[in-house]
């Protein structure tokens, strides 16, 4: 079902391309700026949990908005694997590194899509990965189907990446990616491997990751807790999207975490809960 509580705003991007923009009213902020109980250090720009063996959560302590995204690291004993980048205005592997949480492997970023929120600082890492439908929008920094749109002006920035710092100098960082993506590619990190499965419908190049071993699955903007979904943006595809939410049904009984790309963690039976909802849009 679509979440009643959202309504319709219109905002110009660069181009001339139209593109309404829903933003979510009061009553759902709630939801979507729950925190987890992550250690917190406030003057760092990223906040951290431990969600799982070797699995990591982060945010974005200084982008305070409830478009906050989830960033996830999973340690290999071969390779690191980090999910989602935020908007990439502070330094994410530099706060890796600094954690120790990386730099003893190589380590790969890969993007669940190309919104601005989760690419934002693929250009960061020396390797980064993208659905092959989404890498010549990060090859050019495209704002339109990065929908990089601050809702609130700098409010939302709490401590700018520099002085002087504005909203209007923000875009995706154009980069080139090290791998372009296709369902069935497996990132082997040595003891585990994430298997790619492609999730059209929220964008054209959504991307899920399957650990199948250890019973886990990140689905970025495709699923999160909450019964709303986002199918409005560019690229976004209802069809689609119904076609996908079928095969999380089928999966939901094959994982035991699910990793979304916002607000907090859930489980398979919640997963399954949560489905049919999305199967009467
Ligand atoms: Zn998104
Ligand atoms: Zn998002």
């Amino acid at each position: 079902m679509r979440d009643p509580f959202y309504g319709n705003k219109s905002r110009k991007l660069e181009g001339s391309r139209e593109l309404t923009v829903h933003y979510a009213s009061n009553s759902i902020m709630g939801w979507l700026t729950a925190k987890p109980e992550e250690q917190t250090m406030a003057e760092e720009p990223f906040s951290v949990k431990q969600v799982h063996d070797n699995v990591y959560m982060f945010r974005e302590n200084f982008y305070d908005s409830p478009n906050q995204a989830n960033i996830w690291l999973v340690q290999g004993s071969t390779a690191d694997l980090v999910i989602d980048t935020g908007i990439g205005l502070w330094d994410l592997p530099g706060f890796l590194e600094q954690q120790r949480l990386i730099g003893d492997k190589p380590v790969t970023a890969v993007a669940t899509h190309i919104h601005f929120d989760h690419s934002g600082g693929l250009h960061q890492f020396q390797n980064f990965a993208i659905h092959s439908l989404e890498a010549n929008a990060i090859r050019e920094g495209d704002n339109y189907e990065t929908v990089s749109i601050f809702t609130s002006c700098l409010a939302e920035i709490s401590v700018p990446p520099y002085d002087g710092w504005n909203t209007r100098d923000y875009r995706v960082k154009a980069a080139e990616p090290t791998k372009v993506l296709e369902e069935d590619d497996v990132f082997d990190l040595g003891d585990r491997k994430l298997r790619v499965l492609h999730f059209p419908g929220h964008t054209h190049g959504s991307i899920g990751l399957i650990d199948e071993q250890a019973r886990i699955l990140f689905t970025g903007d495709t699923m999160y807790n909450h019964p709303f979904i986002i199918d409005w943006l560019p690229h976004s595809n209802i069809t689609a999207y119904k076609q996908t939410c079928r095969r999380l049904q089928e999966l939901s009984s094959q994982v035991d975490h699910v990793f979304p790309g916002h607000m907090d963690l859930f489980d398979g039976n919640r997963l399954q809960l949560l489905v049919p909802d999305r199967l009467h849009l």
